[in-house]
C-alpha cells in the first residue's frame, strides 16, 4: 500500500494514497482515510480533552479510550498524542493494523497507545473502557450492544447513514433503528433523535443511562458525545425522554408526545387532516451548553485545521433552544406567499412577542421556538 504523510492537529500520520476507482473515494483505498472528516476529529480531540478534565483524573488511575474502528488510526492517534490518555486502536483489517502500528512507532507513543486486531464487538465484550468511540462505515447499530456494555464514562458515536436515519431510505432506517423517521423539513434533527433513541434503548438493557453533552449533524453525518450514568433508576429516568412526534403534513402542526405508551390523535387538531406518527425517538436535550463552552475553549487553545468552522458550529449548538423540532422559515414563507426575512429578524420578532427563539446548528434558514405554527405564521406574515 502506498502511503503519504499528513498532519492533522499536532499529529503527523501516514495515510493511504487515494487509489483510482470509485472516483478516488476514501472507501476505495485498502485502508480508509477521509480528509473531509477533519472537523469531526478536531471536535473529537477537543471534546474528549474537555471531558477528561471534568473527570479530575487521579494520577494513580489510567483513563482508557478505545477507537474501536480505527482504519489508519488517525482519530485515536490524535487522542493519544494530543490528550495523553491511554488509547487502544482497533481494526479487524490486517493492513489497517500494520499501518496503525507504523504510526504508533513513528509518533513514539507506544507508552500510552496499543494496536488491536479484533472484531470490535469481541473487543468491546471482553473489556471495559472509560471512553468508547464508534466511527464506522454507515450505521453504528451493529456495534451499539457491545459499546453499551463496555463503556464506563463517555460514549462517542458517529453515524454516516443519514439516508436511513432521516427517512430517505425508510425500510433500511426501520431495520437499523426500530423507529419511523419523517423525511421532511426537519429530517436532519429527526436523524439525530432517532439515533439517540436507539442508543438510549441499548444502554437501558445494561441498566445504564446517557446524558447528551454535545450532538451535531454536519454534512453527511451525525456525531454525539454521551456521558454515562449507572443504575436501573437512572435508566428508567432516561427513558422518560423517549417519545413520538405527531406531525400534520398539511398544515405543519407538530406535537412532541413523551413516553412509550402515548395516546395519539389520528387527526390534526388544527386543520383536521391526517396526522403522521414518527418515533420512538429521543426528545430530551441533545447538548449541555456548559460542555459546548468547555469544548470551544479546548478548540481555541489547540492547533487544528477547522478551528474557526468548528467553533462557529459549536456556538450554535451551545445557544440553540432545547426544543424538538426546528422550523424552516423558507417553507413557511412559501406556504404564506411572502418573502423570507433575515433569520435574526424572525427570531427577534418571536422574542418581542414573548416567545423563546434561537438559531439552530441544523440549518442557517431555520429557527427553534416554543411558539406553535399558528403564532409563527402570524408573526412571519407581519414581517
Ligand atoms: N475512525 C476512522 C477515521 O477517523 O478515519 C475511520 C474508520 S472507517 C469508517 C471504519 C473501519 O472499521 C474500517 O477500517 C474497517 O476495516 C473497520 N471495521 C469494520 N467492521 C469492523 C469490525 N466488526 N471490527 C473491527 N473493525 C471493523
Amino acid at each position: 500500500m502506498k502511503v503519504r504523510s499528513i498532519t492533522e492537529g499536532d499529529t503527523e500520520v501516514l495515510v493511504p494514497i487515494p487509489v483510482e476507482g470509485a472516483n478516488f473515494a476514501p472507501s476505495a483505498a485498502p485502508v480508509f482515510y477521509n480528509p473531509v472528516m477533519e472537523m469531526n476529529r478536531d471536535i473529537s480531540v477537543a471534546a474528549t480533552s474537555a471531558f477528561v478534565k471534568r473527570m479530575e483524573p487521579d494520577p494513580e488511575k489510567t483513563i482508557t479510550y478505545v477507537d474501536a474502528l480505527s482504519a489508519s488510526g488517525i482519530r485515536g492517534l490524535r487522542i493519544a498524542n494530543e490528550t495523553g490518555i491511554h488509547t487502544t486502536l482497533n481494526d479487524w483489517s490486517e493492513e489497517a493494523c500494520d499501518l496503525i502500528q507504523q504510526n504508533i512507532d513513528n509518533l513514539e507513543i507506544g507508552h500510552n497507545t496499543i494496536a488491536s486486531h479484533k472484531n470490535a464487538n469481541v473487543l468491546l465484550h471482553e473489556k471495559h473502557f472509560n471512553i468508547v468511540d464508534l466511527d464506522p462505515f454507515g450505521t453504528p447499530a451493529p456495534f451499539l450492544a457491545a459499546a453499551a456494555r463496555s463503556v464506563i464514562n463517555l460514549l462517542e458515536v458517529t453515524a454516516t447513514d443519514t439516508a436511513p436515519l432521516c427517512g430517505a431510505h425508510l425500510n433500511s432506517g426501520i431495520r437499523k433503528y426500530a423507529a419511523i423517521p419523517f423525511n421532511n423539513e426537519y429530517h436532519s434533527e429527526m436523524g439525530v433523535r432517532i439515533l439517540l433513541g436507539r442508543i438510549a434503548r441499548e444502554l437501558s438493557l445494561q441498566d445504564k443511562a446517557m446524558n447528551p453533552l454535545l450532538t451535531h449533524a454536519t454534512r453527511h453525518y451525525v456525531r454525539t458525545y454521551l456521558e454515562m450514568k449507572k443504575g436501573a433508576k437512572q435508566a428508567d429516568k432516561m427513558l422518560k425522554n423517549m417519545g413520538f412526534i405527531v406531525h400534520c403534513p398539511a398544515c405543519g402542526n407538530r406535537e412532541a408526545i413523551y413516553g412509550l405508551a402515548a395516546h395519539i390523535e389520528e387527526k390534526c387538531g388544527r386543520c383536521g387532516e391526517k396526522n403522521m406518527l414518527g418515533g420512538p425517538m429521543w426528545l430530551g436535550k441533545i447538548h449541555s451548553p456548559d460542555f459546548c463552552s468547555e469544548t470551544i475553549a479546548e478548540l481555541e487553545a489547540r492547533n487544528c485545521g477547522t478551528k474557526q468552522l468548528a467553533i462557529k458550529m459549536l456556538e450554535l449548538c451551545r445557544d440553540e433552544l432545547d426544543i424538538p423540532m426546528f422550523y424552516d422559515q423558507h417553507l413557511i414563507c412559501k406556504k404564506l406567499g411572502v418573502s423570507a426575512s433575515a433569520i435574526e429578524t424572525v427570531i427577534q420578532e418571536l422574542r418581542n412577542r414573548g416567545f423563546k427563539a434561537s438559531r439552530t446548528h441544523f440549518s442557517g434558514i431555520s429557527f427553534k421556538t416554543d411558539a406553535d405554527i399558528s403564532d409563527i405564521e402570524i408573526i412571519i406574515a407581519d414581517l
